[in-house]
């Protein structure tokens, strides 16, 4: 009796030794992550990448080329900065042929494609009007209508002709900005890396320009936050597994010239700034498109909506603080979720 009572306690020792180890690797996630921040793009560039236990060393390598691909797309493609590509694209005069890399080319057949789907209202060729508009801002001094009207007429994708391997401007002064679209080309490549190098998902968000894909280290989708435009805090979340979530707001990047605040955002029709619509977020399954059209429904503001591509989604937050209203594509409500105290409660129809 006592032989048979000393055996069993081993048998049962060992089944709860078993049974952890089982229940550890039935719960211990296989999938780890990193999360980590960088100054890019004049702004915060936070990554999150994701792999499997048997293979860390995707991480490391993921980050190190997703960074190095959003500093690339940044050096080619600021127009700050003084030997970018785009910088001199636009110091050019006319007739000369610009070499322009495969990737601005990628870029600016996409902004030339996209200004002509919005009706104009996303032109990365208003950056005549756009370098006015910043000069005024810092000079605290409004820009005379003959200067709107000198910059507006370098303006317009008819000044510039794209070639295989460059461009070539028709006429001196004409400019191209990316600021609207290159952020968002970034965040794409930079997803690209993080595949590349084995990760079986991630997350890239530039300065609240985010794209996700695959897995995260625990089990469900991606949630991604929205800003309030109007103060701190999330206006709300919109859930995803694969694709891009992109805001542009006159909340963030404005400046004031004698009291009244100016949007970064020209609309190409005035060549002056918006100011109707504080925030525009826009799904789509790249970040270049999101980013994009953005900016261009913050140009058109909800009627804009009738002009998006099949597999984009938009949310307009127009009009001010104390009377807001917010619109949204059918799609997009599918994946959005107001954070209280919005959503349909306060501000049914
Ligand atoms: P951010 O996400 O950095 O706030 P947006 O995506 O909203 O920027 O794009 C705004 C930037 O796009 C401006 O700073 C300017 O460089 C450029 N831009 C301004 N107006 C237009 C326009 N109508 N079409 C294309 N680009 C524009
Ligand atoms: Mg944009």
């Amino acid at each position: 009796m006592s032989r048979r009572a000393v055996n069993f306690i081993p048998a049962i020792a060992v089944f709860v030794v078993v049974a952890a180890g089982l229940a550890l690797a039935l719960f211990r996630p296989d999938r780890i992550d990193d999360d980590q921040q960088y100054d890019i793009m004049n702004t915060v560039a936070t990554l999150n990448p994701v792999t499997t236990r048997a293979k860390p060393e995707a991480l490391h390598n993921g980050l190190r080329n997703a960074v190095a691909a959003l500093r690339k797309v940044e050096a080619h493609m600021s127009s700050h900065l003084d030997r970018s590509e785009i910088a001199n694209l636009n110091s050019a005069p006319a007739g000369e042929f610009v070499p322009l890399s495969a990737d601005v080319r990628a870029v600016m057949v996409m902004a030339r494609h996209i200004a002509e789907a919005s009706d104009g209202a996303f032109d990365a060729t208003v950056g005549p009007v756009i370098g006015l508009w910043v000069a005024a801002g810092k000079a605290k001094q409004l820009p005379t209508d003959e200067q709107i009207a000198t910059a507006a007429a370098v303006c317009g994708w008819d000044k510039f002709e794209l070639r295989d391997d460059g461009a070539v401007k028709s006429i001196d002064g004409a400019r191209v900005n990316l600021g609207g679209i290159a952020k968002g080309y970034g965040i794409d490549k930079a997803i690209e890396a993080l595949r590349k190098a084995g990760c079986v998902g991630g997350m890239v968000d530039v300065g609240g320009d985010v794209r996700v894909f695959g897995q995260r280290r625990l089990d469900g989708p991606w949630v991604v936050g929205v800003r309030n435009p109007f103060g701190p805090g999330l206006i709300g979340t919109v859930t995803l597994q694969d694709g891009s979530v992109c805001t542009s707001g006159n909340y963030e990047r404005n400046f004031t010239i004698a009291g009244r605040r100016y949007s970064h955002i020209i609309d190409p029709r005035t060549s002056r700034p918006t100011d109707t619509n504080p925030s525009v977020t826009v799904i789509a399954p790249t970040a270049m498109v999101a980013d994009a059209w953005a900016t261009a429904l913050s140009v058109l503001g909800w009627p804009g909506h009738t002009l998006l591509p099949a597999g984009v989604e938009a949310m307009v937050v127009t009009s001010s603080p104390q009377a807001y209203e917010i619109h949204m594509t059918e799609g997009f409500g599918e994946r959005f979720r107001f954070n209280p105290p919005f959503g349909p409660t306060e501000n049914a129809p």
